[in-house]
């Protein structure tokens, strides 16, 4: 076993900073159900600024931003358009339909980023037996197509189609801040082109909990009710917002260092014998690759190698798998990382490749 520890299963294992902590244990408290809060209300201020929106809400997770602006985009028995391997259809436990009452309508895509064409065809006409689509949700980045990023224009030819038949269009922007430093474009340019979004707090910006939900006033009244409808009411949320607050002022654009960091890694796996991973889809801090021989069977006979080794890794099933670059990984971690899954392809699959 490895006293070394590389985790790169996901951004969300990141601890908050010592800044985080302190602003912690300094932040100005109220009751937040009561509007009460100057932390909260400041980090909202901050964020619907941020994206050039009316207001933002504070919520306890991604899962629940994404779950309250389905309910708040769209009426139970209605057509929700998303991306077939679009978080909100494979990770949320079915909350689109079990909760919000939607009908999901997976649209497949290239890399992540819906083609208009697509979206237009599986807009159903208002006919008796269709289901009323009202609602587009696009993903950025694109956690299952490996962190690509969907550029502001992509999501305005998306938003056309979407206008022209009187549909919404919301971002499950879990990682947008990573989207935004990768093109050098500002995050406002995103919340220019949907109706509202969503990003973390708790993934590459470091923040122990949150995401927040930034749209117009009239929708964010709205999903104030949902999100205490859900139980997600907090009272002194400000020990939450005054880590917000400081990734929002700090960790956004040091996220270029993960980046630098997974095409690194992307490289040095790419190097190595039996590996394959495709360099053109890392464009943020995730990375998939693949082993020759490695498939849905045996990925967890290979990830506990790589985990005797110090390194953790996560799956996307059938072999492929994924690394997360993060605040907790410099550059000698890559490297250690690239030599650990060099040794493991060898011992476990030696004979093979
Ligand atoms: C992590 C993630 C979420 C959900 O966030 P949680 O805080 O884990 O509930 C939603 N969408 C995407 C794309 C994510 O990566």
């Amino acid at each position: 076993m490895s006293s070394r520890k590389v985790d790169l299963r996901s951004d969300t294992v990141t601890l908050p900073t010592d800044e985080m902590l302190e602003a912690i244990r300094h932040a100005e408290l109220g009751d937040d159900v009561y509007g009460e809060d100057p932390t909260v209300n400041k980090l909202e201020e901050m964020a619907a600024k941020r994206f050039g929106k009316e207001a933002a809400l504070l919520v306890t997770s991604g899962t629940q931003a994404n779950l309250v602006s389905l309910m708040c985009n769209a009426q139970r028995g209605e057509t929700v358009i998303l991306e077939a391997e679009s978080h909100i259809y494979w990770y949320e436990l079915g909350g689109v339909s079990a909760i919000a009452g939607l009908l999901p309508w997976p649209v497949t895509s290239q890399r992540g980023a819906l083609n208009p064409r697509d979206v237009e065809n599986a807009v159903k006409p208002l006919d008796l037996h269709f289901s009323r689509p009202t609602l587009v949700c696009v993903e950025n980045t694109h956690n299952r197509h490996s962190g690509t990023v969907i550029t502001p224009e992509e999501v305005k030819a998306v938003k056309k189609v979407a206008e022209k038949h009187g549909l919404r269009l919301y971002m499950d922007g879990a990682r947008i801040f990573n989207a935004a430093v990768a093109l050098g474009v500002d995050v406002k340019s995103f919340g220019d082109c949907v109706d509202n979004l969503m990003f973390c707090l708790s993934k590459g910006l470091c923040c122990p909990v949150g995401s927040v939900l930034v749209g117009s006033s009239a929708f964010i009244q709205k999903a104030r009710r949902a999100r205490k409808l859900l139980g997600g009411g907090m009272r002194q949320a400000g020990i939450i917002a005054a880590a917000g607050i400081v990734a929002l002022e700090k960790m956004v654009d040091r996220l270029k260092e993960d980046h630098e960091n997974a095409k690194l890694l992307a490289a040095g796996l790419a190097k190595l014998n039996g590996v394959k991973v495709d360099p053109e889809t890392v464009q943020s801090n995730i990375v998939c690759f693949r082993v020759d021989g490695v498939g849905a069977r045996n990925e967890e006979e290979f990830m506990k190698e790589l985990k005797a080794r110090g390194v953790l890794v996560s799956s996307f099933g059938g072999g492929k798998l994924r690394m997360v670059t993060h605040y907790g990984i410099a550059k000698e971690d890559v490297e250690y990382a690239v030599a650990a899954v060099e040794s493991a392809v060898q011992k476990t699959f030696g004979k093979n490749v």
